[in-house]
Parts: C-alpha cells; structure tokens; sequence
C-alpha cells in the first residue's frame, strides 16, 4: 500500500511521541481533528497504527511487508475454495475427455456413491491413456488415475498458503478439498493454480482501492 505524505507523517509523529491522541496528532500538524480522521481510518485498518480508547495511537512496529504477510497467513481454504469437478469410477477415459473440455477444468476428480475421493485425473493422464492403443471408450477412469491413499488432499480449515505450497512441492495443479464423513473423505471443493493467481492478483488490486 501506498501511503500519501500526511499519512507518512502521522506515522512518523505516532512513532516518536505515540501513545498519542487524534488530537494531538492533529495540532501537531495544524490541522483539525476531522480532516485527519480518513487518514487514522486507514492507518489502523492497514495495521500501521494501533488504537486504543482514551489513550490514543500506538505504532504498532510493523513493516509494509509484515503486514501482508500477516494478511496472507489470514486466507483459509474454505473462502477461496472453488467448486469440485468431479466423474465415478465406472466412467470411460472418453468421458473424462469430455468432461475436461465441457467443465474447463485441468484436474478432475474421481469419486464413489457417497461423493468420497478415491482418484484424481489429470490431462497427463489421459494423454498417457491415449498413447497405448486401447479404446478409450471402454477403458474406466479407476486404471489411470492416480488412487488414494496417493492423493495430496487439503481441508477447509488449512490455510490456504499451505495448499499453495502442496501444489509447488508436489509439482501438482489442483488440490482436492475433502471434508471426513462417515463414509470417508468428502470432495467439497478444490483449490489450483488459478486460485492462488487469483488471490495473488486481488491482494493488489485490493490495496489500490
Ligand atoms: P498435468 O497432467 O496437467 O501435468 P498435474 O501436474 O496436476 O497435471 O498432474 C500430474 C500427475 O499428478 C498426474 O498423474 C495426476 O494424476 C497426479 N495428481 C494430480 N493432482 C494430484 C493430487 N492432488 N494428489 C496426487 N496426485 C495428483
């Protein structure tokens, strides 16, 4: 985040002679009360400034930086997760072909009767099915997914920098999102590449705002 001079400024005053009150900050910069009251606003809720009532403003000792982070180490799973697209096992590798192309996604994933994840699909996958001379119209999912238990998974309540790091260190472009149920785990969402590009082009455009 940018911050304008004035802004600069009560940080700077927050820092020498903090804690402080609004108006003194104000007198400090001969200005009235209400014209510095956008710039605390937007101090405090960025994180530069911490406020306490009737004592007034503290610097809260943290750099532009830090404070993303600590935004970054904030964003769950369950908020950004996107919805799953998924096929059962009994379907074709033709099918699967299909469902790529109609959904737009580059991983799919493989479920049973209870929405449960036994397998994931992705496009190397069936261009590996493609390279044996079998017909892909009767060859199921099951004998070129990859199954559990060799599936990296993430739940709701991961943070999502977490999921971020699975995709990387894995070398994988999507992340089942499973939730445990009775009958095991079920496929509530899922996490890719794109949503990390999206929160990553969002954190910015936010900040312009
Ligand atoms: P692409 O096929 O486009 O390279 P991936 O890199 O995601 O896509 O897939 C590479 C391999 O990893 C495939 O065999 C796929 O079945 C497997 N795979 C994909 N996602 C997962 C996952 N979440 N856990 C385990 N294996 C996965």
């Amino acid at each position: 985040m940018d911050l304008s001079v004035r802004q600069e400024k009560i940080i700077a005053i927050v820092k020498s002679d903090g804690p402080i009150t609004g108006e003194k900050i104000a007198g400090k910069l001969n200005l009235a009360r209400a014209t510095l009251r956008p710039d605390l606003a937007i101090l405090t809720m960025a994180g530069y400034l911490e406020a306490r009532p009737r004592v007034g403003y503290f610097y809260s000792g943290k750099s532009g930086s830090e404070l993303l982070t600590e935004k970054i180490k904030k964003y769950k799973v369950n908020e950004y997760k996107s919805v799953p697209v998924v096929i059962r096992e009994n379907m074709t590798a033709y099918d699967a072909v299909s469902t790529f192309f109609l959904e737009d996604v580059g991983t799919i994933f493989v479920v049973d009767e209870h929405s449960c994840l036994i397998g994931v699909l992705s496009r190397k996958d069936l261009l590996r099915a493609c390279l044996g001379n079998q017909d892909l119209n009767t060859m199921p999912v099951h004998i070129i997914m990859t199954r559990m238990p060799n599936i990296t998974i993430c739940t709701g309540e991961d943070l999502l920098i977490d999921a971020a790091k699975k995709l990387i260190t894995r070398q994988i472009d999507g992340l089942p999102v499973v939730k445990k149920t009775e009958f095991g785990l079920e496929v509530v969402g899922r996490i890719t590449k794109t949503t990390i590009t999206k929160v990553f082009v969002e954190l910015v455009t936010n900040d312009e705002l």
